[in-house]
């Protein structure tokens, strides 16, 4: 089986729109698209630039997985695993209070409560 390459990533729709590969690679443009997402064009690159760009894009082959990325971080001491989403140190999960602001949130709003606290706090 061929290589899962950062072409199959765009066309897949896969993407996260992180930019990185337009970073390590110029030639690739990232366009916005009606969904408000982010798309880089690797239509026009060569061979040589598209394993430049398969080289940190998250979801091509070239770049390590989850799994082998865990190892790095993980000893065999910690040896909490689960086979659907690997390994870990602790799991936790919360929302905010405020019902108002839990509504307009996707999952809890716990992050957009956080960021608004930092920057309302100026630290
Ligand atoms: S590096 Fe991969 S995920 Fe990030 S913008 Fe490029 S194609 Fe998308």
């Amino acid at each position: 089986m061929a290589a899962f390459g950062i072409r199959d990533v765009v066309d897949t729709g896969i993407r996260v729109g992180c930019g990185v590969c337009a970073i390590a690679q110029p030639a690739i443009t990232i366009e916005r698209t009606d969904f408000g997402t982010f798309e880089p064009d690797v239509s026009h690159l060569g061979d040589d630039d598209l394993i430049r760009a398969d080289a940190v894009c998250p979801f091509s082959d070239s770049t390590p997985d989850e799994t082998q990325l865990a190892a790095t971080l993980f000893s065999d001491e910690d040896p909490i695993q689960d086979r659907r989403i690997g390994r870990y140190s602790r799991l936790m999960s919360g929302y905010v209070t405020d019902a108002a602001a839990r509504e307009q949130s996707s999952s809890g709003g716990l992050t957009n409560w956080m960021l608004e606290s930092l920057l309302s706090k100026n630290t």
